[in-house]
């Protein structure tokens, strides 16, 4: 990459500071470039419905404050077919360069991507060489529905850059550190190795992320604190970190396991899928998706939407609040399980949609929890804010906050220092 000195010859001065992020699902792509010089965004947009004729491409460029970057007056939006991957991150090219923020830009340090499964070997960013990508494809059959669309954005931003590092960060990286005891499951072992049969976790960037910033947030270094980090999204994942080392996580060999979510069940008996095949007939595609889709709040209410959920619970709807409480109910049993995993517990942390923005969720996930040290402040719980914050009382033993995840952030932050190591 392209550095020089400086007046005084000793630190080098990086020319190259800006890092895009790229998030390739299988039918969108995500995408936000950085200037990592001060972490600010320079522009942030999304591609979705990739392949039909209604794809749509939403393109905000920012001011890059230097906070964050506030959302710019000149967000543009255009409608209509995009065929492909290589169609999408084209179009995405374009409006970059309309903004002078082209990808040929000699600013631009390197690509991040966002890998969903990297299986056991790979525990850090990596640089993508033809060896990576296969093995990430080696990958795809514990991870059909996201490795795939990682790859092929993957592919279509090394043709457009064939010269520039792109670098994979990956979702189970964080958790690599799991021991044994924690990621094995007591499945037959030689089956188990045979197929690679483990919990792996995900939403592994935003708990480092996340993890960091609450001991930040608690004036300390990470490798002090213990903390139980929560993050409640559509996709909903717990994990247990240790002096910054995740030690047990929620997710498993996919992200069904664990916490109840939007649209997937989370724990529940293997013995149902045998039950569903043998006596409800279904098929293992079926069952696959009525506990990945149809599951969760979704399959208990009809609805994943929490504002929604609590709309109707204070409508009286009963259904919304069974759901309602089978999701916290689950989340209290992690948030035990994860005490007693660490033994000493410094923060218990919420973060992404439902756990930065629904108060109701904290304020019931830890009441009764005195005991343990963990309560809610009621005045701090409902203030509204992006910023990381606590929310238990002064009194309390442990912290409870919540921090805002930034995934982007994240990789653009292992992209860049990767690059320059
Ligand atoms: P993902 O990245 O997994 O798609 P997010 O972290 O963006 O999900 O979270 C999306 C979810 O956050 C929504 O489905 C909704 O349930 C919840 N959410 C977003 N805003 C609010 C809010 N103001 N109050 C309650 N829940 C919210």
């Amino acid at each position: 990459m392209t550095s020089t000195p400086n007046r005084e010859g000793a630190v080098p001065v990086t020319a190259a500071h800006r890092i895009l992020v790229l998030n390739s699902g299988s039918s969108s792509v995500k995408y936000q470039l950085l200037d990592m010089r001060d972490s600010s965004r320079l522009a942030v947009g999304l591609v979705e419905r990739i392949g039909e004729e209604t794809s749509r491409l939403v393109h905000s460029p920012l001011t890059g404050d230097g906070d964050g970057g506030g959302e710019g007056s000149g967000k543009r939006e255009r409608t209509g077919p995009i065929a492909d991957h290589e169609a999408a991150l084209k179009a995405v090219a374009d409006e970059l360069t309309r903004d002078r923020l082209g990808l040929d830009s000699p600013e631009l340090a390197a690509i991040g991507h966002r890998v969903v499964h990297g299986g056991l070997k790979f525990s850090a960013p990596t640089v993508i060489t033809d060896e990576v990508l296969t093995e990430i494809e080696r990958l795809v059959p514990v991870a059909p529905l996201h490795n795939p669309a990682n790859i092929t954005g993957i592919r279509t931003a090394q043709a457009l850059r064939p010269d520039l590092p792109q670098v994979a960060v990956f979702d189970t990286a964080f958790h690599t550190t799991m021991p044994e005891s924690a990621a094995r499951y007591a499945i037959d072992i030689e089956t188990a190795d045979a197929h690679r049969i483990r919990r792996y976790g995900f939403h592994g960037t935003s708990h480092a992320f996340v993890s960091r910033e609450t001991a930040k947030l608690l004036g300390k270094d990470p490798s002090e604190v213990n903390v139980i980090v929560l993050h409640l999204g559509n996709g909903a994942s717990a994990s247990a970190v240790r002096g910054g080392e995740c030690v047990d996580t929620s997710m498993g060999l996919t992200p069904l396991e664990g916490l109840v979510m939007g649209t997937r069940s989370g724990d529940i008996d293997p013995a149902v899928t045998f039950h569903l095949k043998r006596v409800a007939g279904m098929s293992t595609d079926e069952i696959d998706v009525l506990l990945n889709k149809k599951s969760g709040l979704v399959g208990l209410c009809g609805d994943n939407d929490m504002r929604e959920i609590r709309r109707r619970i204070d409508e009286g709807d009963q259904r919304a609040l069974l759901a309602f409480e089978i999701y916290i109910h689950r989340l209290k049993k992690y948030i035990g399980a994860y005490y007693a995993v660490l033994g000493r517990v410094d923060a218990v942390v919420f973060t992404a949609g439902v756990g930065e923005n629904a108060a109701p969720v904290r304020a019931a996930a830890i009441a009764g929890l005195e005991e343990l040290g963990l309560a809610v402040d009621a005045d701090l719980n409902a203030v509204r804010t992006d910023s990381a914050r606590l929310i238990s009382p002064e009194y309390a033993r442990v912290a409870v906050a919540v921090v805002p995840t930034d995934e982007e952030l994240e990789i653009a932050r292992q992209t860049y220092a990767l690059v320059n190591a």
